[in-house]
């Protein structure tokens, strides 16, 4: 049964097992993050190896990994190594290698580092930059759901890439390469100078442009104005999981630029995953995800419950370099559709209504540009018993336009004394002290507004900010 067509059931059968060779014989034996978490709790890989086992782990992000800076990072990246990899290895590739070693050492070296060793990296994270690491297989894994990406997109080797994207190392720049190599099609990255990819588009006629979702419209005047040539596209991937106002300026931009008749297509990757999801050439909604290869939840992001709507957090299935458990992605989705795509039929998982990472905002404050991590804000003011209820509001202020953050407090303990424990508690969760504590009387008196969460408000500004 093809990837994308299997039943809910062989979905279920399936990610049981990989769930259990991933936390069992992967993540629990060689993560030094997970091993030592795992110690902490009191709980043994078994407990854990099951999706009802997974769930009583806390969900952790780039913050909660990441305390003493971006080097923590290394913990996430299984360090197995010749006698680790022997011991938990599955038969088949055991007998392979243990043959090879008799006869020839030198390959047989090549089969346990491919599965072992870091060989690439990129950078992700939202407030903070750390480093994702692949191994060979996990570079394998990359390429061939990359063919995958192509059925989704609707491409074929045929089709030509031309990607104007910057060339910094990250996810989403692997998976289109890996990506273009794993489906055979010929790709060009000549970065996101509109000069070189005019450029590049006079050498090869692209049938896909891929261009970065915050500024794909500005991107294809400049192309248009440099004379490339974008007559042959008939795909126009928006990197990045495009809102409506992006979606809307790339389609204008297209208009523009004469293109007409191409599919405008979401491609996304969270920060810390490494796996391509995207919209169907179909036109059904949401991203659509690989059930093999990952396990995705919708969590409250203030509480860290399973909710409806929410953050995404992603457990991966068979990457063996950095390997995530339960990661907050920071990016939020407006649902987890698990029936099969009403334009498409493929009973993949699919992510509605997506935002990448409204919950790690960069902030001009008065005092200077800070990025904070409105989760660990929410955490810090979720179920406490000196509060009854709360807002937090982060965005420019209506006096000067430097942003702020604002705790709107219903305190049920003495005003003076809850102000000054929020504000420092705020402080040790997120490092940044709020610019105010306000306190209220009751709940009706909180300010509304919209925002990742309930109770996180986003204050936007009038002209469209630098992406944030
Ligand atoms: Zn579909």
């Amino acid at each position: 049964m093809s990837w994308d067509r299997r039943t809910t059931r062989q979905q279920a059968r399936t990610r049981t097992a990989a769930l259990k060779s991933q936390v069992v014989d992967a993540v629990a034996p060689f993560s030094p993050y997970w091993r030592e978490r795992l110690a902490a709790l009191g709980r043994s890989p078994a407990d854990v190896a099951s999706v009802a086992g997974l769930r009583t782990l806390p969900a952790a992000g780039e913050r909660d990994i990441c305390q003493d800076g971006p080097a923590d990072a290394a913990a996430l990246v299984l360090q197995a190594g010749e006698s680790g990899w022997a011991l938990h290895t599955e038969g088949p590739a055991l007998r392979r290698g243990l043959a090879r070693r008799l006869f020839r050492p030198r390959s047989y070296r090549g089969i346990v580092e491919a599965d072992t060793r870091p060989t690439t990296f990129v950078s992700a994270g939202l407030g903070l930059r750390f480093p994702v690491a692949s191994t060979r297989s996990d570079l394998d894994v990359v390429a061939r759901t990359g063919a995958r990406l192509w059925q989704v997109l609707g491409l074929t080797r045929a089709d030509v890439l031309v990607a104007a994207l910057p060339l910094t190392p990250t996810a989403a720049l692997q998976g289109l390469q890996l990506g273009a190599l794993g489906a055979g099609s010929p790709a060009l990255f000549p970065g996101d100078s509109p000069d070189d990819v005019a450029a590049a588009l006079r050498l090869v006629p692209a049938s896909v442009l891929a261009l970065p979702t915050g500024s794909a419209g500005e991107l294809l005047d400049d192309l248009d104005e440099s004379g490339a040539d974008l007559s042959a596209v008939r795909t126009v991937l928006l990197v990045g999981a495009p809102d409506d106002a992006e979606r809307a300026a790339a389609l204008a931009g297209l208009e523009r630029a004469a293109v007409s008749g191409a599919a405008v297509l979401a491609v996304h990757v969270p920060e810390g995953h490494r796996l391509l999801w995207a919209e169907c050439r179909e036109g059904g909604p949401g991203l659509h995800t690989y059930p093999d290869l990952e396990l995705i939840e919708l969590l409250d992001a203030e509480t860290a419950m399973p909710a409806d709507d929410g953050e995404v957090v992603l457990t991966q299935l068979g990457l063996r370099g950095t390997a995530l458990l339960r990661w907050r992605t920071g990016d939020v989705a407006s649902g987890l559709e698990t029936a099969a795509c009403p334009a498409c039929g493929r009973t993949v998982p699919r992510l509605t209504g997506v935002r990448r990472g409204p919950l790690v905002r960069s902030l001009a404050l008065r005092g200077g540009r800070r990025d904070v991590d409105l989760r660990a804000v929410a955490a810090a003011l979720d179920g406490r018993a000196d509060v009854k209820d709360w807002r937090v509001v982060a965005g420019p202020s209506p006096r000067d336009g430097a942003d702020e953050l604002l705790i709107h407090v219903v305190a049920t303990g003495e005003p003076a004394d809850v102000a000054v424990a929020v504000a420092r508690d705020v402080r040790t969760a997120s490092g940044l002290l709020p610019t105010q504590v306000v306190l209220v009387a009751t709940s009706a008196d909180l300010p509304r507004g919209r925002g990742p969460s309930r109770r996180v408000l986003l204050r936007e500004r009038a002209q469209p900010a630098a992406q944030g």
